[in-house]
């Protein structure tokens, strides 16, 4: 998690600084600091509790002038959300580092540390990084030597960066698990842990590789991989729509995000369907021969996407005739597995660097699986480079830290995968493509019919807002969406929200019902919906609050505890992306009552670089 940022330049740039940590924030917001050296050779440092903008209105920009310089943006691992708990870490006034990730082995390192008596002022994992690299630089001959080392006694993730106010001319950076990328400039460089920092300064950039360590001066870069060589990496340009653009007419991102999804899921389908049919070889190189060798498939994720790899199962099943287990990636990678024959791999992540999800794409590779594919939102991020192949959700940059037109964008396209996969084994027959392919063109339009429920939904919200728990019922596919809308409430508006298959409500939880429980059922007209209306009763008859979101066909009436919300009536296959949408607006217009930071809500952060 976490943003850094850092420049060389012949300009100041604490304000380069700050304005890639405003970018990053949605990465982690407990605390936020920056580190600037000049000629004069004095490192200045300002750290501060809270969000990007408290530091922002301490860092007088006369005064913090330098042009090299580092900055971080904390989600807290190790030692509480505190200013001395904030980066950068400093060791003897000299070296000043930033860091992402978990160092496993601090507890060791720093007892080793304070033997050679350096005094620690933190409580983080980080700080060790700073004393060692200020140790080993006392017989390297260049701070990269001196980073070189310190890299191998490090166990854990890390992305770090560091600099020695001693030679300000450079800054030394190193990746193992947190990615970094590298902005190239005209006479003056960059970094950061994601391109978004710096699409404001550059549009050029190269990505670091696991284990490389590079030095960043003004006019060079120079790379080492893990043996210490020397690399060329590829420098590759991002593309003008990779800018965030702001908040527009919306009061946030997330709702900005939310009603971008008819738009977002036209860039999902684009060159990828025709008139009635699925472009097989658009999911990715080789697909054509792959997916034809497919017997099983595996998903792998976390969260939010790990809700839409449920769903998924339902279509690879039911729709591709072929086997579909979904695991939670921390689960997956430290579990002993058995691999099943022709199984191929699929990773699920919106920024494509979820370290549990990483990891177990790593694992799987060493187990036999026949082919590792992701679907991603993030151009060159890790999982993409390290997949056999990548399908792209494009949905655009994604700010607000719950997901939603990534979750959308998802479910699109493992829609089409599963598409692809059952017309190149023969068990999606031309009618049943057809069909799919209709109802993914009609998406963009019925999505936007959803997001027209605003207003309703808007109205509802109060009853929730006082409430401290609520039920989200589904059955088949629409038991994930269910479980998709009570996580969406939890993240932005701290509501305890459980969602179970409404099968399962008499094995336990129907214990729970009572008016300050409100349930929430996903209703459309499907084969199992007179089962559902009979957990619905089961629900009634103990005197629970019913919220029904179903569609004009699915018959139910409006009564004393019995809300419905009645939707338009959309085709069976892309149903559960509709229904996504009124339990998104639902969760964002209850958060909003309840006052709560809708885009970056407690505790969590975007981008999850760490297990
Ligand atoms: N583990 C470090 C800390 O707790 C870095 C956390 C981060 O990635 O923001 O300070």
């Amino acid at each position: 998690m976490c943003g850094i940022v850092g420049a060389v330049a012949q300009r100041d740039v604490a304000e380069i600084l700050l304005e890639g940590l405003r970018r990053l924030e949605y990465r982690g917001y407990d605390s936020a600091g920056l580190a600037v050296v000049g000629a004069d050779k004095i490192l200045q440092r300002v750290r501060k509790l809270g969000k990007v903008n408290v530091l922002a209105g301490s860092v007088d920009l006369d005064v913090i002038s330098g042009g090299t310089g580092i900055a971080h943006t904390r989600w807290a691992t190790h030692g509480e959300p505190s200013e001395s708990n904030a980066h950068p870490h400093v060791s003897l006034d000299n070296i000043a580092v930033v860091h992402n990730g978990i160092i496993e082995n601090h507890e060791l390192l720093r007892a080793e540390l304070k033997d050679r008596g350096y005094h620690f002022e933190s409580q983080t994992d980080t700080e060790v990084i700073v004393h060692l690299i200020e140790w080993e630089l006392r017989t390297a001959n260049t701070l990269v030597e001196a980073v070189q080392k310190t890299t191998t006694q490090l166990d854990g993730a890390y992305g770090m960066v560091a600099l020695d106010k001693r030679d300000p001319e450079r800054i030394v950076v190193a990746r193992s698990g947190s990615p970094i990328v590298i902005g190239l400039g005209v006479g003056e460089n960059f970094l950061a842990s994601d391109q978004l920092a710096l699409l404001n300064v550059t549009r050029r950039f190269i990505y670091l590789e696991e284990g490389d360590v590079a030095e960043i001066t003004r006019r060079d870069v120079s790379i080492f991989d893990l043996g210490g060589e020397p690399v060329t990496r590829v420098v590759s340009e991002a593309s003008s729509d990779h800018d965030v653009a702001d908040k527009g007419q919306y009061r946030h991102y997330m709702q900005k995000e939310i009603f971008e999804q008819p738009t977002a899921l036209k860039a999902t389908m684009e060159g990828r369907i025709n008139n009635d049919s699925i472009i097989v070889e658009s999911i990715g190189a080789n697909a054509l021969e792959i997916l034809s060798k497919v017997d099983n498939v595996q998903i792998v994720a976390c969260g939010t996407s790990y809700n839409a790899g449920m769903t998924a199962k339902y279509w690879f099943e039911s729709l591709a005739g072929v086997s579909c287990d979904v695991e939670i990636a921390s689960e997956f990678r430290y579990r002993k597995f058995v691999t099943r024959e022709n199984s191929l791999l699929i990773t699920l992540s919106q920024s494509g660097e979820t370290a549990d999800t990483l990891a177990a794409l790593r694992l799987a590779k060493e187990k036999g699986y026949m082919s590792a594919m992701t679907i991603c939102n993030v151009a060159g991020s890790s999982l993409v480079r390290e997949s056999d192949f990548a399908f792209m959700t494009r949905a655009g940059t994604e700010i607000g830290v719950a997901s939603t037109k990534a979750f959308t964008t998802q479910l699109a396209a493992l829609l089409m995968l599963v598409t692809a996969l059952g017309k190149q084994k023969g068990t999606i027959k031309r009618s049943l493509e057809s069909e799919i392919v209709q109802a993914l063109h009609e998406l963009p339009i019925q999505i936007e019919k959803a997001l027209s429920f605003d207003k309703p939904i808007e109205e509802l919200a109060p009853d929730f807002a006082d409430k401290h728990h609520a039920l989200f019922l589904g059955r088949g596919e629409f038991y994930p969406i269910a479980v998709e809308g009570s996580l969406k409430l939890k993240e932005i508006s701290y509501i305890h929200a459980e969602a179970y298959a409404a099968g399962e409500l008499k094995h336990g939880p129907l214990a729970l019902i009572d008016a300050e429980m409100p349930v929430i059922v996903v209703a459309p007209t499907n084969d199992l919906l007179e089962k559902l209306k009979s957990n619905i009763e089961e629900v009634r008859a103990r005197g629970g609050l019913l919220y029904v979101f179903a569609d004009e066909d699915a018959g139910f009436t409006e009564s004393e505890g019995m809300k419905i919300i009645t939707m338009p009536k959309v085709s069976d296959i892309i149903a559960p992306i509709f229904y996504t949408i009124p339990m998104q607006l639902l969760s964002y217009h209850v958060a909003i009552i309840k006052g709560t930071d809708v885009d970056q809500p407690r505790n969590l952060a975007k981008a999850v670089t760490v297990e």
